[in-house]
Order: structure tokens, then C-alpha cells, then sequence
């Protein structure tokens, strides 16, 4: 299913804008410069003291117990299905709509994805579809918190309890929301946030994972680094008291994170709540003159929930439009405006139709919101002026194309 699109000239022969919006840039300044030119001078560079540091700094920040750094969410992901002993045979209920990542960590351990459809308005697992996709070999629920917006995790967790599951969390756009007022990194078995180039807390790469659960913290860290059972003395070891001598009880994996990721970290945490707040005003001026189109409908918040606004995905009314969704993104880049769309959904992937069996029009709610979905920019580095462009870009395609 590729898509081929001619560039367009913008409409009426000028863009909105002058230079080119980009889509999800990192917000990066001179504390992270500072802090990784300190790290360089260190004489150490890899996983060691500031990799703790921001550790403890995440799991004070989310007001979880143990929170393990490694070199990806997709890493955290699949430690998580080791650490749930997920194997060959069981399957996971997830999400059709996601990256790969999710899926392919169930099947990295043979198990199989199973997936769910999705709910219209928040475009996260729909609770009320999982308990009828549950059989004996189910072992655990895999959910996202799509665009940062988080699952409704009383429900899930209900579910979870009553069917003994464990409830696994991709929470790699969620960092910093909340649900109840609970911090996302505090609900479900096993939390992991990804801090990748795009995403709202950026070390180029990264991810970690949060338990409240001791032994899972304690087998995460070994699981990292190789199975090495005292693999976070790495560092220690080339001190003068440090050993040589290391046992490997486990086959673990190379998941480590670098003191020059957690330079990048450290700075960024603290920045974050300032992050969540310019990506809350800049969904806001969407709201204001977005909010009547009759071509478009808007992400909603549910009240319980404080999102931290990672994505504006945008939905278009295609029965009011006389262009799809490929079209109208191609048209907003003719208008300098970088966007996306997150995601093709995985049952769209010939890996999952061939291994799993699947396709999109099995997902009739992921299908539609696919089909109609444009992501627009909403990131910190964004003024409120370069909202206002990307929404008036937004006006203007719909003006034109209005059936
Ligand atoms: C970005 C992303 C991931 C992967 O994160 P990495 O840190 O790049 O491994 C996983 N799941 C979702 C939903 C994502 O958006």
C-alpha cells in the first residue's frame, strides 16, 4: 500500500508561510550543551553516575519506585515481555493502531499480538473489545497512550485483575500526562516511555521502563546488560577497587543507556512541565480557530485525563471534502507545513498480514480514523504565530476544497 503523490504548487501561488515549519524538532538549548560537554570531560561516558541520576530523577518526577534506563522504548518493551515470561504460544492483546515497536517485541519472545480495535475518540485500545479476545493463552494486555493522551487504566486494570493478566504500558508519547491525577509511570504492571528524537523528552535515543515491582527493577537492569549479574558496576570496575570478575547467570540483552543520553535527560526533565505547557496553549490556538470548521474535528480531552499533547492529530470530515487525506497532506507541505501521519496502521503491514493473518478492514475504527487522519504540529519549539500559520494552511485547503 505505498502512496505516490505529485508535490504540489501551493493554492493561489503563495504558501501561507515563508519557511518551512518542521514537524517535531527537539527542543534543545545550552543546558543539554553543557551538560554533554561535562559528561565528554568525565572520563566516562557510558551507562554510570548520570545514567543513575536521571533514573531517579524520572521516578521522583512520576512518583514511581524503580525506574531502569535502557537504549530504547522498543528495548523496554521487550524486556517487559521477557520480564512478564511472555514465550512461544501466549499472546498479548494490543492495539492495531501503533508502531511497530509494540507488536514486534511480542514476537521477538514467538508469542503472538492479538489485536483490538480501537475507541473514535481518544483512538486508544477500546476496553469493552479486549475481554472478547481473551483465551486461555492470554497473558498480558499491551496498551498505547496514543498522541499522550492516556488509556482509561481503571478499566484496563479491572480487566487485567479479573482475567489475572498483566497490563504492560507503551507509554512512549506519554511522559508527564496524567489519568485521575495519577501520573502516567505509576498505572499497570510495567510502564515504558520512549525518549527518541520526536518525543517530548529527546536523547536522540532512548527509553526506560517503571515498576513498582523490586525484583522486576533488579531483573531490568540485568536484563539490559547482557544477564551480567552485577551489571551495573561497570563503571565501578575500572576504579582502583574495582574487579575484574563477573558472572553471566542469564541470556540477557545489549539495552544499555549512555551517560551522554542521560546529559541530554537531565536537562530535558527539568524542562519538561514547560514543554507540556507550551504543547497544551499551542493545542489551544487549534481550539480557537480550528474549533468551527465544519471540514475538521479535533482531538478531545476526557476530563479525567491531563494530556501531555505529544500529537494533534487532526481528523478530517472527507464527506465535506472533495480531496482525501493524502492529497490534503501534500497540499499542507506545499504551504510549508510539516506534518505527519501517525500511524500506517500495523494491520496495513505485510509482515502482520502474513504472521498474523490480519487486515485493516478487520479494525473498522482504526481503518476510519486512519483514512482521515492528518498530524499537524504542536511541539514546544512551535510559536503560537507558526499554530496559527499551520491552522490557517488548515482553512485554506478546506476553502478550496469544500464540496
Ligand atoms: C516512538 C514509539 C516507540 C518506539 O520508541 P523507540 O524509543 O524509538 O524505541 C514505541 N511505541 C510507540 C507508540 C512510539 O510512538
Amino acid at each position: 500500500m505505498t502512496q505516490s503523490i505529485a508535490p504540489f504548487e501551493p493554492i493561489g501561488g503563495a504558501p501561507v508561510r515563508e519557511g518551512f515549519l518542521p514537524f517535531s524538532p527537539p527542543s534543545l538549548g545550552p543546558e543539554e550543551e553543557a551538560e554533554i560537554i561535562d559528561t565528554l570531560r568525565s572520563g566516562w561516558i557510558t551507562t554510570g553516575p548520570k545514567t543513575e541520576r536521571f533514573e531517579k530523577l524520572v521516578a521522583e518526577y512520576c512518583g514511581v519506585e524503580h525506574a531502569v534506563a535502557v537504549s530504547s522504548c522498543t528495548a523496554a518493551l521487550h524486556l517487559a515481555v521477557v520480564l512478564a515470561e511472555i514465550g512461544p504460544g501466549d499472546e498479548v492483546i494490543t492495539t492495531p493502531f501503533t508502531f511497530a515497536s509494540t507488536a514486534h517485541v511480542v514476537m521477538y519472545q514467538g508469542a503472538k499480538p492479538v489485536f483490538a480495535d480501537i475507541s473514535p475518540d481518544t483512538f486508544n485500545i477500546d476496553p469493552e473489545l479486549i475481554e472478547r479476545k481473551i483465551t486461555p493463552r492470554t497473558k498480558a494486555i499491551m496498551v498505547v497512550d496514543y498522541g499522550g493522551h492516556p488509556c482509561d487504566m481503571d478499566a484496563l486494570s479491572d480487566i487485567a485483575t479479573k482475567h489475572g493478566l498483566k497490563l504492560l504500558v507503551d507509554a512512549a508519547h506519554s511522559i508527564g500526562s496524567t489519568y485521575k491525577d495519577r501520573q502516567v509511570g505509576t498505572m499497570g504492571d510495567i510502564i515504558c516511555f520512549s525518549f527518541y528524537a520526536t518525543k517530548n523528552l529527546a536523547t536522540g535515543e532512548g527509553g526506560m521502563l517503571l515498576t513498582g515491582d523490586e525484583e522486576v527493577a533488579k531483573k531490568a537492569k540485568i536484563m539490559a546488560m547482557y544477564g551480567i549479574s552485577d551489571a551495573r558496576q561497570m563503571w565501578a570496575r575500572y576504579s582502583p577497587k574495582g574487579s575484574w570478575f563477573y558472572d553471566i547467570p542469564e541470556l540477557g540483552f545489549k539495552y544499555n543507556f549512555t551517560d551522554i543520553q542521560a546529559s541530554l535527560g537531565i536537562p530535558q526533565l527539568a524542562k519538561l512541565n514547560g514543554f507540556i505547557e507550551r504543547r497544551r496553549e499551542n493545542a489551544g490556538v487549534y481550539g480557537r480557530l480550528l474549533g468551527d470548521c465544519p471540514y475538521v474535528r479535533l482531538p478531545e480531552e476526557r476530563p479525567e485525563v491531563r494530556s501531555n499533547y505529544h500529537l494533534f492529530p487532526l481528523l478530517l470530515n472527507l464527506e465535506q471534502l472533495t480531496i482525501g487525506r493524502d492529497e490534503f497532506v501534500e497540499r499542507l507541505k506545499a504551504e510549508n507545513i510539516g506534518v505527519s501521519v501517525l500511524w500506517s496502521p500495523l494491520p496495513n503491514h505485510t509482515l502482520y498480514q502474513r504472521e498474523l493473518g490480519v487486515n485493516l478492514e478487520d479494525f473498522p475504527v482504526t481503518q476510519d480514523t486512519y483514512l482521515r487522519l492528518v498530524n499537524l504540529p504542536v511541539s514546544p519549539a512551535a510559536s503560537a504565530d507558526d499554530i496559527e500559520d499551520a491552522a490557517r494552511a488548515v482553512l485554506k485547503i478546506c476553502g478550496h476544497f469544500a464540496r
